[in-house]
């Protein structure tokens, strides 16, 4: 049996780097991976500017009681005259700060009678004066190759003034379920069948991360009709997830079909609960992972070992999100010879985060999923006592 770490490690390494790239507005930019290094090309600001509504003056001339007429107000978007001696500017956020001026008294400081103000305080050179290229200096690195575009950094691109950015093209998906007792949701059962709950699954998981919507087939217990399909997705996709039919029972069917296409195949047994049978392929090279058919080993799996290829194929600079650290509440878990991962919520308790276990962690239980807010590690042979420090996958980090 390989190891979980391993096997993470190795499913990321078959990324291949995305050699096409394409332009998209910025409208259109949310859930993209930028191609490209951003530099600034203008500072931020693009010049001295207020940080409150105030007065500009010469620092040196204002003391509690000092009265200064107004010499002109200057609004956002308007012009500053120069700041003349023995005067205030009336400013606004955003106003520019004239020449002459070095600190703003903010409005609350002071004290307007008709063309005169007066100040109740003194102030150090520079008050609440925003410095050109404070932000964002011309030249410097803003943003970098592989990084998601999300509200924050297509923020960055339009202060900049680009109204397109270069991305890598969206994923290819392609998902097979198997299994002669699947009936699609929508469609009457029949007698000892159940609904194909994998397909949609993934396919959101997929989506979630930013491919395209994927491509779905859904194929019987047949070696002929999977190997078909497999092939048809295969020749259309930059990634194919299989599910089911890949452990080592008479209907597992997934394997022969593969070899008969030619493909190279690693069944690995990877040393995790929920999981075990995750076998990579490459066909074409393009590669094919065939996914446990328990939807929560399934969901368990595309989570921690199949999101890091996803990014790693998307051209992502981050391909393993953080893990998060907490305490175990509720149940002691068994410590059993695979490493195991725990369905839980993240609470919080005596302003520490308590993770608590969903009370039924079968396999099978495909509600744990949705009450669940991540997966905490319990390492194999390891008997760990509620109140102990754990790692956990939270889906907020790894499902993005
Ligand atoms: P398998 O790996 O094909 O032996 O499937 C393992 C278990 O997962 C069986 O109980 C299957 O009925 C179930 N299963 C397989 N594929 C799906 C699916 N697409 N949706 C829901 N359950 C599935
Ligand atoms: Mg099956």
């Amino acid at each position: 049996m390989l190891d979980f770490d391993t096997a993470q490690a190795q499913l990321a390494q078959r990324a291949i780097f995305p050699v096409r790239t394409e332009t998209a507005p910025l409208h259109a930019l949310n859930g993209r991976i930028l191609a490209t290094d951003v530099r600034a090309t203008l500072d931020l600001p693009p010049a001295d500017n207020s940080a409150m509504d105030g007065y500009a003056i010469r620092m040196a001339e204002v003391s509690a009681g000092t009265t200064l007429p107004i010499q002109q107000r200057c609004f956002a978007g308007q012009n500053p005259e120069p700041l003349k001696p023995g005067h205030a500017i009336r400013l606004f956020t955003g106003s520019l700060v004239p020449s002459g001026a070095d600190a703003i008294v903010m409005q609350e400081d002071t004290q307007e009678d008709g063309d005169q103000v007066t100040f109740h305080r003194s102030v150090p050179a520079g008050n609440f004066i925003r410095v050109q290229g404070e932000d964002m200096a011309r030249g410097q690195a803003v943003l970098r190759q592989g990084t998601l575009l999300e509200a924050a950094q297509i923020a960055v691109l339009a202060a900049q003034g680009l109204a397109h950015a270069p991305v890598f093209p969206r994923l290819s998906i392609g998902i097979l379920t198997t299994g002669d007792e699947l009936v699609i949701p929508g469609e009457p059962l029949r007698a000892a069948s159940i609904y194909d709950s994998n397909a949609p699954m993934l396919a959101s998981l997929c989506t979630q991360l930013g491919t395209e919507q994927p491509i779905v087939r859904r194929a019987p217990d047949d070696v002929a009709a999977i190997e078909q399909a497999l092939q048809d997705l295969n020749a259309r996709c930059d990634l194919v997830l299989s599910v089911g039919g890949a452990s080592v029972g008479e209907k597992d069917l997934v394997k022969p079909a593969l070899q008969a296409l030619g493909g190279t195949l690693d069944l690995w047994r990877v040393r995790m609960k929920p999981g075990k049978p995750v076998a990579l392929a490459e066909l074409n090279g393009r590669p094919l992972v065939c996914l446990p058919g328990n939807p929560v080993s399934s969901f368990v799996v595309f989570v921690l070992l199949v999101s890091p290829l996803i990014r790693g194929l998307q051209g992502r600079h981050t391909v393993f999100p953080a893990v998060r650290h907490g305490i175990l509440g509720g149940a002691t878990p068994r410590g059993g010879e695979r490493e195991e991962f725990l369905r839980v919520q993240d609470t919080t308790h005596d302003g520490q985060h308590e993770l608590v276990p969903y009370p039924q962690q079968s396999s099978g239980a495909i509600s744990s999923l949705s009450w669940a807010h991540g997966l905490a590690r319990i390492p194999a042979g390891q008997h760990v006592k509620p109140g102990a420090d754990v790692a956990w996958y939270a889906f907020q980090d790894w499902l993005k």
